[in-house]
């Protein structure tokens, strides 16, 4: 790493249990006098909506809690236009990876573009981003992909660890994996520098230290709050580097297989990882000596195989699917040629640090996944 080069964005970040409550205050600051939400249903159910509500009392102007996964085109459309009815000078994003790519969609694509506040409730790590996933639904099959430019990345980003306390069993996994892939495809980016390398290796380090924790003791506030930190980590770590494989394919799998990211991202890791090894293995080792991998006697090579074992028993012991062919996944064997030809013409995919030079090589990695 003796040449390297980033960008950095300039977001303030709190982090602290109980900061939803500094929300009015800091909008005062920034001088936004009309806010917008952008949220889903469970964040009406959960009641952290109505507690967002009634801190931002008459600053926010109008709601749009119909965020769904792998925000769809037609979806941001019509928030751009509750956005524009109302003049609002920034968007905020309440909830998971979802609502916070649905706020930066609006806040990019309105024009003029306005700022965007994170408030996440997942570990996915968008809030630290200046990317956006968006579904071109229209198109058959529907296609994922996304934007990029330093004016998305939130100006904001409040994560008070309160919010994650009811994230369920399940999500709370899987969106953990996600935020461990992060870290994961940062240490071995083709643009890894010194900072991406930093925090994903602490990253690593606190999740592991904490997800099985926050999946048996979903209200043990300590081990959501050092969840919290290391997704915050993972999200740093991704926002100066290009992602890999594991990232590319999970985007197809999400956006035209409907997957849903965190599962996606817990069935595939392992095997990026193995399929990546053989040119990856010394840059993952700071990862697996974080997950208590001895690495004392062992070659690269064998240590990173068992980073990869010791991933995918963690993804079993937390009930999420391993396999694409599980049920609640329920993937054909007969899809997996057209996916391995959609995955091989995505950008992301192409910027894996091992060349892929044709889809048949995906088309392994998926079998052994299926
Ligand atoms: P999500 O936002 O779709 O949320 C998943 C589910 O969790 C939803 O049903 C939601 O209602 C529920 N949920 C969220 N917080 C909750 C809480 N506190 N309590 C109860 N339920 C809760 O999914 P995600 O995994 O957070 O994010 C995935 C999306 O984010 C994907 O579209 C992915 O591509 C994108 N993403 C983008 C980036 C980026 O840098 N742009 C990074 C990571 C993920």
């Amino acid at each position: 790493m003796d040449k390297f080069h980033y960008v950095s964005y300039a977001q303030e970040v709190i982090f602290a249990p109980g900061s939803l409550a500094q929300v009015s205050e800091l909008v005062d600051r920034y001088g936004w006098k009309k806010v917008f939400v952008c949220t889903n249903h469970s964040m009406q159910k959960n009641g952290h909506l109505e507690s967002l509500r009634s801190a931002l009392g008459s600053r926010l102007v109008a709601t749009f809690d119909q965020v769904q996964p792998h925000v769809q085109d037609v979806k941001v459309d019509q928030a751009l236009g509750l956005a524009n009815q109302d003049a609002v000078e920034a968007v905020i994003g309440l909830g998971g990876g979802s609502p916070i790519g649905m706020a930066k969609a609006v806040g990019y694509v309105r024009k003029p573009s306005i700022p965007v506040i994170a408030i996440p409730t997942t570990y996915a790590g968008s809030e630290m981003t200046a990317v956006y996933g968006i579904t071109h639904s229209r198109e058959n099959p529907p296609r994922k992909v996304t934007v990029s430019d330093p004016k998305i990345a939130p100006r904001l980003v409040l994560y008070d660890p309160e919010l994650t306390l009811d994230l369920p069993p399940d999500l709370t996994a899987s969106t953990g994996i996600n935020a461990l892939a992060h870290c994961i495809e940062a240490l071995y980016s083709m643009k890894r520098n010194p900072i991406s390398t930093a925090a994903a290796t602490r990253g690593v380090r606190h999740i592991f230290n904490s997800i099985l924790g926050c999946y048996t003791h979903p209200n043990d506030l300590e081990a959501r709050t050092e969840m919290l930190q290391g997704a915050h980590l993972a999200g740093l770590s991704l926002a100066s580097v290009s992602m890999g494989l594991h990232h590319g394919l999970c985007h197809v799998l999400g956006g035209t297989a409907t997957i849903p990211h965190g599962i996606a991202n817990s069935i595939i890791l392992p095997h990026a990882i193995r399929f990546n090894a053989d040119v990856t293995a010394p840059q993952l080792l700071p990862a697996a000596e974080a997950m208590g991998i001895s690495l004392n006697g062992n070659s690269p090579r064998v240590s990173i195989e068992a980073l990869a074992q010791k991933i995918f028993d963690l993804v079993g012991q937390m009930h999420l699917p391993q396999r694409l062919r599980d049920s609640g996944v329920g993937m054909e064997e007969s899809d997996l040629p057209a996916l391995a030809q959609l995955a091989f013409q995505n950008r992301t995919v192409q910027n894996n640090p091992k060349p892929i030079t044709e889809p048949a090589q995906i088309e392994v990695l998926l079998r052994a996944a299926w």
